[in-house]
């Protein structure tokens, strides 16, 4: 908790006066706690930068799920790029005509999809 701590104090610190911090504290750690440092600070950054108000804490929520996806999404991405089975994602199978496969690897979900039938290229 205390980078949680630290990251809400960089949020608080800025808005509230010293009265109302550890009441706003108190509220929002149960939420925050759940959440990963990373996300927290990034949310943190945006609300310290970005806007002049203190967001509520169901916007703070809100904007925490968005960039659990980002970070989600960007650290799939990396994992694809460094995959050393295929060629971002996809591997080779055939030449003429041009046949790709989705990486076991590194997209074992697609894969499926793409084992099954279910597979929409650009889905
Ligand atoms: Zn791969």
């Amino acid at each position: 908790m205390k980078l949680h701590n630290q990251a809400m104090n960089r949020l608080f610190d800025k808005y509230l006066p010293q009265a109302e911090k550890e009441p706003m504290r108190a509220q929002w750690a149960p939420y925050l706690e759940k959440v990963e440092i990373s996300v927290v600070s990034r949310c943190v950054d945006h609300f310290t930068k970005e806007w002049n108000r203190i967001p509520s804490l169901a916007e703070f929520l809100d904007h925490a799920t968005t960039e659990e996806r980002l970070q989600a999404k960007r650290k799939k991405q990396t994992e694809v790029r460094n995959c050393p089975n295929c060629d971002s994602g996809f591997v080779t199978v055939q030449h003429e005509p041009f046949t790709v496969r989705p990486c076991h690897n590194c997209l074992p979900e697609t894969y499926d999809a793409w084992v099954t039938g279910q597979y929409e290229p650009d889905s």
